[in-house]
C-alpha cells in the first residue's frame, strides 16, 4: 500500500510549480521588451507605456510649500511638502483608511471624501489667516491608476485596478472630477497636476539620489516608471516636441501578459484569483506579485490542502476558507526570523491560532514557512524580470543604476530586496549586481510636490 505522503513530500510539488528558473526569466524578459516597445509605439496596448508629460530630472534645487493628496490603493494620504532645495524636504502627513465600500461606491463620492480629508488635514494643519485671502496653494494628486493624459493637470481614468470599482469614473477626467468635488469644500488650492505614484516616486528618488533611472512600486499593486527620450515614443511624434526632451512613462507593467496569458509562469491558483477577482483576465503580472494577492496565493493552496484532508483534519477551517482572509503581512510574518529559541515557529503558531483558531504540527508549520518563501520569492524574481527589461531597453546595465522603490511588500518584506537582486543576477550575470534598489522615502508625495514645482518654473 501507498505511504502517506509528508509535508515535505508535499512542498516538492508546490516547489516546481512556483519555481523560476533563470532560463524562464531571461525569456519573460525578451518578452517583456517587446511589450514596452509595442506600447511606445502604439496607443491603446494591453501595457499601456503612459506618456506622462513631466519633463526631465529635477535639479534639487526647487524649493516652496506643497499639498499633495496620495490615493494608493489602502489608504489615502494627504501631505504637505515643503521643498528646502539642496535635494532636502520636510513633510507633514496624514492616513486615512478607506472602506470597501468606498472603493465600489460612486466615483464622485469617493473624490467628495478626499476633499473631505483635505479640509480636514488643512484646518488642522494651518493657523487660520495663515492662508491669505484669494491665495491658491498648489495641489498635486497623485492618483494611481492608469490614465491617459495629453496635459499634467488632466487624466482620463482607462480602468481601475486593485480592486477598485466605484462606478462613473471610468473613461472621465478624474481631475475635472476631483476638482468638483474641492469646489463643494471651497478649498484655497489649485489642483496642478495629476501623477501616478510611479511617477512620483522617481522623480524624488531622482531628487534625493541622482543614480536613480527607474521606480517601481510594490504594493497593492505593481507598477514602474522610468525615463524616455521623445524621440523614442513614435505615438506621440505628431505632438511636435522636441525629439532630445525626455518624459516621465507610466509603464502600468501590471497588465503585462493580461487576457493572452502567453508568458508568465500561472499555476491553477493564480487563475482561480484571476476568475474570482473582479476584473478576470486583466493585470496578469500585478496578480502574481503584489501584496493583494500573495497571501490569497498561500491560502488557496493551504484550501486545497485542506479539500485533500491532508491539513487540520477534525479542525474547523471556516475563518481560514474566507476569500482573502490571509494576508500578505502574515507572509512576511512567516518568514521573519525572529529569536526562537525553542525553534517551534512560535510567530506560525500564533497566527494560525489567534487569527484563524487552528493548531498547528511543527512539520505543517515548516512547511507553511516553506510555502511562503516560494510565493514571495516567485513575486520578487518576476519583478526582477520587468526591472531587467527596462534596464536592457536603455542600456543602464554598464553603468549601472539606482531603483527607487516603495510599498509596504518592499519595505516590510524580509528578503524581498535582496531576491529581487538575485534575480537580476540570475539575468544578468555578475552585471546584474550594477543595478541597486533601495526604499525611496514619501516618494509619492515628495515627487508629486516636485513636479508641481517643475511645473510651476516652467509657466
Ligand atoms: P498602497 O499600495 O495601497 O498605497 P501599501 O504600499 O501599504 O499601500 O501596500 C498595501 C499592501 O501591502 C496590502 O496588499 C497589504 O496586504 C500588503 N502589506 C501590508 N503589510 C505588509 C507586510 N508587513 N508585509 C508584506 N505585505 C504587506
Amino acid at each position: 500500500h501507498a505511504t502517506k505522503k509528508t509535508m515535505a513530500d508535499h512542498l516538492r510539488k508546490y516547489e516546481s510549480l512556483f519555481t523560476l528558473t533563470p532560463q524562464r526569466m531571461r525569456m519573460i524578459v525578451e518578452a517583456f521588451k517587446d511589450t514596452l516597445e509595442l506600447g511606445l509605439e502604439k496607443h491603446g496596448q494591453i501595457v499601456p507605456m503612459i506618456p506622462t508629460y513631466v519633463f526631465g530630472w529635477p535639479t534639487g534645487g526647487e524649493t516652496g510649500d506643497f499639498l499633495a493628496v496620495d490615493l494608493g490603493g489602502t489608504n489615502l494620504r494627504v501631505c504637505l511638502v515643503t521643498l528646502q532645495g539642496n535635494g532636502k524636504f520636510e513633510i507633514t502627513q496624514s492616513k486615512y483608511r478607506l472602506t470597501e465600500e468606498q472603493k465600489q461606491e460612486d466615483g464622485q463620492k469617493l473624490f467628495d471624501f478626499c476633499a473631505e480629508c483635505l479640509k480636514l488635514f488643512i484646518d488642522t494643519n494651518f493657523e487660520p489667516g495663515s492662508i491669505k485671502d484669494g491665495e491658491l496653494l498648489p495641489l498635486g494628486f497623485t492618483f494611481s491608476y492608469p490614465c491617459t493624459q495629453d496635459r499634467i493637470d488632466h487624466g482620463v481614468l482607462i480602468r481601475w485596478t486593485k480592486g477598485f470599482g466605484a462606478a462613473n469614473t471610468e473613461g472621465r477626467d478624474v481631475a475635472e472630477m476631483f476638482r468638483q468635488s474641492l469646489e463643494k469644500q471651497k478649498l484655497p488650492v489649485h489642483l496642478t497636476a495629476i501623477i501616478n505614484d510611479t511617477t512620483g516616486t522617481l522623480i524624488a528618488s531622482s531628487y534625493v539620489n541622482p543614480r536613480t533611472k527607474i521606480a517601481v512600486i510594490f504594493g497593492t499593486g505593481c507598477n514602474a516608471a522610468y525615463m524616455e527620450r521623445v524621440g523614442d515614443i513614435p505615438k506621440i511624434k505628431n505632438l511636435g516636441i522636441d525629439d532630445d526632451a525626455e518624459m516621465v512613462i507610466n509603464c502600468e507593467w501590471g497588465a503585462f501578459d493580461s487576457f493572452e496569458h502567453e508568458h508568465l509562469p500561472r499555476t491553477k491558483y493564480d487563475q482561480t484569483i484571476d476568475e474570482q477577482s473582479n476584473k478576470p483576465g486583466e493585470q496578469a503580472f500585478e496578480k502574481l506579485i503584489s501584496g493583494r494577492y500573495l497571501g490569497e496565493i498561500l491560502r488557496l493552496v493551504i484550501c486545497e490542502l485542506i479539500d485533500d484532508g491532508v491539513l487540520f483534519l477534525g479542525q474547523n477551517t471556516y475563518k481560514l476558507e474566507i476569500p482573502y482572509a490571509f494576508d500578505t503581512a502574515f507572509l512576511s510574518l512567516m518568514e521573519r526570523h525572529v529569536f526562537d529559541p525553542t525553534e517551534e515557529l512560535l510567530m506560525i503558531i500564533g497566527i494560525f491560532s489567534h487569527f484563524f483558531a487552528l493548531e498547528t504540527t511543527l512539520a505543517e508549520r515548516q512547511f507553511f514557512r516553506a510555502l511562503a518563501k516560494l510565493v514571495g520569492r516567485r513575486a520578487a524574481r518576476l519583478s526582477s524580470c520587468g526591472i531587467a527589461a527596462i534596464v536592457s531597453r536603455k542600456g543602464y546595465l554598464e553603468e549601472g543604476c539606482a531603483v527607487g522603490a516603495d510599498g509596504s511588500l518592499y519595505n516590510k518584506y524580509p528578503g524581498f530586496a535582496e531576491r529581487v537582486h538575485e534575480g537580476l543576477q540570475d539575468i544578468f550575470g555578475d552585471k546584474g549586481r550594477n543595478i541597486i534598489t533601495y526604499h525611496a522615502e514619501d516618494g509619492s508625495g515628495v515627487g508629486s510636490a516636485i513636479i508641481a514645482a517643475m511645473t510651476k518654473i516652467r509657466k
